[in-house]
C-alpha cells in the first residue's frame, strides 16, 4: 500500500489500490500549479483514502478544458491531487508519495508547452502534444 503528504503532513493518504505510471506534464496550467512541470500517478478514486485532510483544500482550475478540481495543502502550499469530474482516477503529484514508489515515467505530455527555460529529458520517453484519456 502506498503512502504520501503534502510538505508539513495536514495532509496524509493512503492508495489501496494499484498506482498508474507516472506522466510528465509540461502544459502552461501543470507548470503554473507546480511550478514546473508535472508528474503525475493516478488511482481510482475510491482507492484513495486521506488519513489527514486538515489542510486540504480544493479549488476548481481556472483555465482547465476539464474542469479539473485541484487539491492542495493550505498550511504548507504543496500541490497534491488533480481530480476530473466524470472521470473513475483522480491522479496525484507523485512527488508527494513516500518512497520507494515502486513506480517510473513513461511518457511525456503536451510538449509544445514546456518552458523554454529547460530541455525535455532525452530519456527515450514517448512525448505527446495532447493527452486525450491519459490527462495526467
Ligand atoms: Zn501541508
Ligand atoms: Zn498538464
Amino acid at each position: 500500500m502506498a503512502t504520501g503528504q503534502c510538505l508539513c503532513g495536514a495532509v496524509r493518504y493512503e492508495v489501496r489500490g494499484p498506482l498508474r505510471d507516472v506522466l510528465v506534464c509540461h502544459c502552461e496550467e501543470c507548470r503554473r500549479w507546480h511550478g514546473h512541470f508535472s508528474a503525475s500517478t493516478a488511482v481510482l478514486k475510491e482507492y484513495l483514502v486521506l488519513i489527514e485532510q486538515r489542510g486540504l483544500r480544493w479549488i476548481q482550475s481556472p483555465r482547465s478544458d476539464a474542469q479539473a478540481w485541484r487539491g492542495f495543502c493550505g498550511e504548507c502550499g504543496s500541490s497534491l491531487f488533480w481530480d476530473p469530474p466524470g472521470r473513475q482516477t483522480v491522479s496525484i503529484a507523485a512527488g508527494t508519495l513516500d518512497g520507494p514508489t515502486g513506480l517510473r515515467s513513461v511518457s511525456h505530455w503536451f510538449v509544445s508547452q514546456a518552458g523554454d527555460y529547460y530541455e525535455i529529458p532525452d530519456d527515450g520517453l514517448p512525448r505527446h502534444e495532447h493527452s486525450g484519456e491519459a490527462e495526467p
